[in-house]
C-alpha cells in the first residue's frame, strides 16, 4: 500500500490527492466539476429511467380491440370463469372449467378432445414425500391443422388451480391467454405448422397431466416446440425464465417475435437452481424444444385464496397474449425441422429489444474483460494516478462492500421478519417496494461509507481499476460456473476498461474524460439496474442480499462517476480540505438514514389486515382405527392463531406418511366423523416366497388424493401396479418401504396390484386420504379478519387414515 499523502489539515505542504494528477486540472476546479457531476448524474439517471420503462408492462387492450389482436379484457372474461372458485384436479369445479374450456375451443372450430388418462409424475416417480406418484388426469386439447405443416408448436397452460385459492393467476392467467391467442390465431389465415393448445390438468398436485401429454399424447410422439405460459404473482413483466437446451436459435425467435421480449440468460440459471417446477419440466427430453415465461412479481398472493381474477395486473396478462400470440405467429411459419442450436445463447433485455450473442463468445469475452481491466491498470500506473501498491489495495479493499452489502441486506432482514414474524410465511410481502427499496439505500450506504473512508489513502483511480477487476475475475468465474450469468459482470467491466482507457488517453482537460467513464458506467446500469429490480421478486425478500451484492456491482461500475460527485474531490487544500472531508461522510449518511426509514415505512405501511393476513398452515389427521385426531402445522414458529391448536412437536411420518418429514407442530384434535378410505382385497395368491395381492382402494368421501403405504418390518415390495401401469418400487428410508400417492382418484377408487415377500406374518398397509377445507370439523374457529392462509399444498388439508393388516 502506498504512503498516504500529508494530512491538509496538519498545515504542511499538500499532496494533490493521489487519484489526480496536475493534468487533471479542469476537473479539479470546483465549478467545472460540478457541472460534469451534473451532466454525468443526469445521463444516468436518463439511462436507468429507460431500462425500467421498458419493463413495465403494456396496456392492456379492450374487448373492441382488432380480431388479429390479443385483448387482455377479452382474455379476462374467461379468467372469472375459470377462477370463479378453487378448481383442484379431480373437483366438480374442475370439471366445470375443463366444460367452458371445451366449449370454448370447440366453437372456434378447432379440433377438440380430452385426453383422460392415469399418469405419473414427470421426471422421477419416486422423490416425493409420500413415494411413487400418480394421478388421473383429464388435458383438453385442441389443434388448429397448419397448411404445410414442419412440425407442432405446442401452447401449454394448465388449468386445474391448487386447493386454497381459485388460481385467478395461476394458471388462469397462461389458460385464459392461450384461448385468446387460440381465437386470434383461428380467425386469420391458416398458419403453416399445426398449432397445438393444451390445457393441461393436476400441474398443483404432481405435473402428471403434462407428463401424460408429453409421453403419450399421439400429438406428442414428434415432439415440436413448447411455449409454457404461468404465473407466480400477480403483476409485473412477463420473464422469459426457461429454455430447452442449446437455445439460440429459440432465443433469436423470442427476440425477434416477441413484442415485450423480456428474458435473461441468467434467470435460466437461476431457475434451475431454485426448486420449482412447471408443467414445462415435464416437456424438458430431446423430443421437445421451447420457452417458458411466466409473471412474478406480487408473489404474496402466490397459491393463497387471495389469487384471485381481480387480484390481476392486466398489463401482465396482455404482455403475455402479445408475446404469445406474436411467438405462435412466428413459430407457427418457421422451419420447425432444426431448431436445435449447438449452443445456449447469452442474452438479455436493453431498451428497445433483447441484446443475445451465442454462448461459445462467454469465455473469451471474460477473459478480453481481464486483459482490458489489465490494459487499464498498467496504463493508471504509468499516468502516475496510482502505484502497484495502491492498485493492490484497491482490489482487496473493493471485496469490503462487495461482501458486506449482502450480510447486511440479509441482517435487515432477519431484523424485520423478528418484528414481524409473519413473513416468514410468505413468498414476498404485500407491498415490498418500501423493503427493496431499503436494501438498495442499505448497499449505497455501504458503498458511499466504503468509498469515504478508503477514497483519500487509496485514490479514486485505484479503487475504480480494484472495482472493475473484480467484476472482470467474477465474469471469468460465472463464464465457467453459470455461463448464462457471466455477462452481468463481463460486459460491465469491458465497457468500465475501455471507458477508463478512453479517459486516460484523452485530453484531460476536454469533456472526453467524463464522457467516456459517463457511457461505461450506463452500460452497467443497462445490465445491472433491470437484474436488481427483477432479482427482487425473483427471489424474494428472504434472499435479498443477492440484489443487494448485484447493487454492489451496479455501484463499482460507476465509481468514477461516484467520484465526481464525491465531496473530497477536487484537491481542494488547507479548511476547504477539511470541510471536504466532513462533507464526504454526507452521501453514506443519507443513504443509511434512507434505509432506516424505508424499512421504518415498510413496517408501517405492510401490516397484515383482512385485505393482507398474516398467513396461517394448519392441517387435520385423524387415524380412524384408533379414533385419535391432531392438528398440524407446517409453521417452524406458529403464529398466535396457529398456536391456538398446535403447542408441542412430533414426526407424524410413521403415522401419516407423507403429510411431510421431519418434525411438525402438533396439538390434540376432536375426533371427527369421518371414514378411512376402504382397502378391499380382490385376489390374494402366494407362489413361493412371493405373495400377490390384487387389491382396490376407494375414498368414501371427496377427496383430493389418496396414498398407500407397505410397513417396512412386515413385507418388502417387490412390484406394484396402479391403474394398471407398474411403478417403480424403490426401497424408502423409515417405517415404510414402499410408498403410493394417487391424485385425483376417482370416485370408484382403483386398482393397486402388489407383490411382495413377505417377513413372517400379516402384510401391514396404511391407507390415507386427504381432502381440503377444515371449516367443518369439530373444535375449528373460522380464522378471524387479518389471519390467512398460508400458500401451500398441504394447507388446510384433511387427512384420515387407518391400517389395514392383510
Ligand atoms: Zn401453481
Amino acid at each position: 500500500m502506498g504512503a498516504p499523502p500529508t494530512s491538509a489539515a496538519a498545515g504542511t505542504p499538500v499532496r494533490p490527492d493521489p487519484g489526480v494528477p496536475a493534468a487533471d486540472r479542469a476537473l479539479t476546479r470546483p465549478r467545472r466539476r460540478l457541472v460534469a457531476a451534473a451532466a454525468a448524474l443526469v445521463a444516468l439517471v436518463a439511462v436507468g429511467a429507460g431500462s425500467l420503462l421498458d419493463l413495465r408492462t403494456p396496456t392492456p387492450t379492450p374487448t373492441g380491440a382488432p380480431t388479429g389482436e390479443f385483448s387482455a379484457a377479452r382474455a379476462y372474461e374467461d379468467v372469472q370463469v375459470i377462477a370463479a372458485r378453487s378448481h383442484v384436479a379431480g373437483s366438480p369445479a374442475n370439471d366445470q372449467v375443463r366444460a367452458h374450456l371445451e366449449q370454448r375451443l370447440r366453437g372456434l372450430g378447432l379440433e377438440t378432445e380430452v385426453q383422460d388418462t392415469v399418469a405419473p409424475e414427470a421426471g422421477q416417480l419416486s422423490g416425493a414425500a409420500g413415494g411413487a406418484t400418480v394421478a388421473r388426469v383429464r388435458n383438453v386439447v385442441a389443434r388448429l391443422p397448419g397448411t404445410d405443416s414442419t412440425g407442432r408448436v405446442f401452447l401449454v397452460a394448465h388449468y386445474d388451480s391448487v386447493q386454497t385459492g381459485p388460481g385467478g393467476n395461476d394458471d388462469a392467467a397462461g389458460t385464459s391467454t392461450i384461448l385468446e391467442v387460440a381465437r386470434a390465431l383461428s380467425t386469420g389465415p391458416r398458419p403453416r405448422n399445426d398449432i397445438v393448445f393444451v390445457l393441461s390438468d393436476a400441474e398443483e398436485a404432481c405435473l402428471c397431466g403434462a407428463a401424460a401429454f408429453a409421453a403419450s399424447h399421439p400429438l406428442a410422439a414428434d415432439g415440436g416446440v413448447v411455449l409454457n405460459l404461468e404465473a407466480r404473482g400477480s403483476t409485473g413483466p412477463v420473464i422469459m425464465f426457461e429454455t430447452s437446451r442449446n437455445n439460440a436459435k429459440l432465443v433469436d425467435v423470442f427476440g425477434r417475435a416477441a413484442p415485450h421480449p423480456v428474458g435473461t440468460s441468467f434467470a435460466v440459471e437461476i431457475y434451475r437452481a431454485l426448486p420449482n417446477d412447471t408443467d414445462f419440466t415435464a416437456f424438458l427430453d430431446q423430443k421437445f424444444v421451447g420457452l417458458n415465461s411466466a409473471y412474478i412479481d406480487g408473489g404474496a398472493i402466490y397459491h393463497t385464496p387471495l389469487d384471485t381474477p381481480a387480484s390481476m395486473d392486466r398489463g401482465s396478462l396482455q404482455q403475455h397474449g402479445d408475446n404469445a400470440l406474436g411467438l405462435a405467429r412466428e413459430f407457427g411459419r418457421t422451419d420447425l425441422t432444426d431448431l436445435r442450436s449447438g449452443h445456449d445463447a447469452t442474452y438479455f433485455p436493453v431498451p428497445g429489444g433483447l441484446v443475445r450473442y451465442p454462448g461459445w463468445l462467454t469465455l473469451p469475452l471474460a477473459l478480453l474483460a481481464v486483459l482490458a481491466v489489465a490494459a487499464l491498470a498498467w496504463l493508471t500506473r504509468r499516468s502516475g494516478r496510482a502505484s502497484t501498491g495502491r492498485l493492490a489495495a484497491g482490489f482487496a479493499l473493493a471485496l469490503v462492500p462487495i461482501v458486506a452489502a449482502p450480510v447486511a441486506a440479509q441482517l435487515l432482514w432477519l431484523a424485520i421478519t423478528t418484528i414481524r414474524p409473519g413473513y416468514a410465511e410468505l413468498l414476498d410481502p404485500y407491498r415490498p417496494i418500501w423493503y427493496r427499496l431499503a436494501v438498495l439505500a442499505l448497499a449505497a450506504a455501504i458503498v458511499f461509507t466504503w468509498y469515504a473512508l478508503t477514497r483519500r489513502r487509496i485514490g479514486p483511480a485505484a479503487l475504480a481499476v480494484g472495482g472493475l477487476t473484480w467484476l472482470a475475475v467474477l465474469g471469468v468465474l460465472l463464464a465457467v460456473a453459470v455461463p448464462g450469468g457471466a455477462y452481468l459482470t463481463t460486459v460491465p467491466a469491458l465497457a468500465g476498461a475501455l471507458g477508463g482507457l478512453v479517459a486516460l488517453r484523452t485530453r484531460q482537460t476536454g469533456p472526453w474524460p467524463v464522457v467516456a467513464v459517463t457511457a461505461a458506467a450506463a452500460v452497467g446500469v443497462v445490465i445491472l439496474l433491470p437484474t436488481v429490480v427483477l432479482l427482487f421478486p425473483a427471489l424474494g425478500m428472504a434472499m435479498g442480499g443477492v440484489a443487494a451484492l448485484v447493487a454492489v456491482l451496479l455501484g463499482l461500475t460507476a465509481l468514477p462517476v461516484v467520484d465526481l460527485l464525491h465531496p473530497q474531490a477536487g484537491g481542494h487544500r488547507g479548511m476547504r480540505a477539511l470541510r471536504a472531508r466532513r462533507l464526504a461522510v454526507l452521501p453514506a449518511g443519507a443513504a443509511a438514514l434512507a434505509a432506516v426509514v424505508l424499512a421504518g415505512v415498510g413496517l408501517v405501511v405492510d401490516r397484515f389486515d383482512a385485505e393482507h393476513p398474516a398467513p396461517t398452515h394448519l392441517m387435520y389427521a385423524m387415524d380412524a382405527g384408533t379414533g385419535q385426531a391432531r392438528w398440524l402445522s407446517h409453521e417452524s414458529g406458529p403464529q398466535p392463531w396457529t398456536a391456538g391448536y398446535v403447542d408441542g412437536v412430533a414426526d407424524v411420518e410413521d403415522d401419516f406418511p407423507g403429510l411431510g418429514d421431519g418434525e411438525l407442530r402438533v396439538g390434540p384434535a376432536q375426533a371427527a366423523n369421518l371414514p378411512a378410505p376402504k382397502l378391499d382385497v380382490l385376489a390374494d395368491s402366494t407362489s413361493g416366497t412371493e405373495r400377490t395381492l390384487r387389491l382396490r382402494l376407494t375414498p368414501q368421501r371427496e377427496v383430493r388424493l389418496a396414498t398407500l403405504h407397505v410397513d417396512a418390518s412386515t413385507a418388502t415390495v417387490l412390484r406394484a401396479e396402479v391403474a394398471g401401469r407398474s411403478v417403480p418400487v424403490e426401497p424408502r428410508e423409515g417405517k415404510w418401504g414402499f410408498g403410493l400417492v394417487f391424485h385425483a382418484p376417482p370416485p370408484e377408487g382403483f386398482e393397486v396390484t402388489l407383490t411382495v415377500r413377505p417377513k413372517g406374518g400379516q402384510v401391514a398397509l396404511r391407507a390415507m386420504d386427504a381432502s381440503d377445507g377444515l371449516d367443518a370439523l369439530p373444535g375449528f374457529r373460522p380464522r378471524p379478519p387479518g389471519v390467512g392462509v398460508v400458500g401451500s399444498h398441504s394447507s388446510e388439508m384433511l387427512a384420515v387414515a387407518r391400517t389395514y393388516p392383510l
